[in-house]
């Protein structure tokens, strides 16, 4: 059988990448989603062990000595990562595992994983991307401030990644990861 394809999807908070990733996976079932491990406080109506698993600090600590991670960094005040095993698990199946992970992340998995196809997910302009993350209504003035000054940087780093996509039309946005996806590279 052939492995399945690592995917990653990073991009400034507030870009989309949740929704897109909800209308991409309800369309193709046999995509995996990485649920990830995270010491942040869960958001109204987030719940453990779908959106992510909500630990101390102290877990996730033991969890990087352990080597339980297959990446992980430290995101405006908070950890995230991604579990090692489920996902090595599902691509030894056959099947193929997205992650939807920031930057410092997505760069690790560029050397432990070089076969990775790595999307980056754009804003149509800043002030699109502020109007979205205050319209989700979630998170406080600091926290916003600092995923803001995190976006300027991310974005700075988009041609890192093999596919660079503008979340502007939220269809057409889709259809080009559909793309990147599902077309066979031409031989
Ligand atoms: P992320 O997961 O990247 O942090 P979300 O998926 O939570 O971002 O989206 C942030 C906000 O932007 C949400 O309110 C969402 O409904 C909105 N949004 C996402 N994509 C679009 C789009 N193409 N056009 C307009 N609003 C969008
Ligand atoms: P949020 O707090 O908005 O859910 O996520 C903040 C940032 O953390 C987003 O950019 C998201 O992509 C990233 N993130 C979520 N899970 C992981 C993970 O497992 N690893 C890394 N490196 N980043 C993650």
């Amino acid at each position: 059988m052939q492995p399945g394809r690592l995917i990653v999807l990073t991009g400034p908070s507030g870009v989309g990448k949740g929704t897109l990733l909800r209308s991409l996976l309800q369309r193709h079932r046999e995509l995996y989603y990485s649920v990830s491990v995270t010491t942040r406080a869960p958001r109204e109506g987030e719940i453990d062990g779908k959106h992510y698993y909500f630990v101390s600090r102290t877990q996730f600590a033991e969890m990087v000595k352990n080597g339980e991670l297959l990446e992980w960094a430290e995101f405006a005040g908070n950890c995230y990562g991604t579990p090692r095993k489920p996902v090595e698990a599902q691509i030894a199946t056959g099947k193929s595992v997205i992650l939807e992970i920031e930057l410092e992340g997505a760069r690790q998995i560029r050397q432990s994983f070089p076969s990775a196809l790595r999307i980056f997910i754009l804003p149509p302009s800043e002030a699109e991307l502020e109007r979205r993350i205050r319209s989700r209504g979630q998170d406080s003035e600091e926290a916003i401030a600092r995923r803001l000054r995190r976006a300027k940087e991310e974005i700075d780093a988009a041609n890192e990644f093999d596919i660079q996509i503008v979340n502007d039309d939220l269809e057409t946005a889709l259809a080009r990861i559909e793309t990147a996806l599902f077309t066979p590279a031409s031989s």
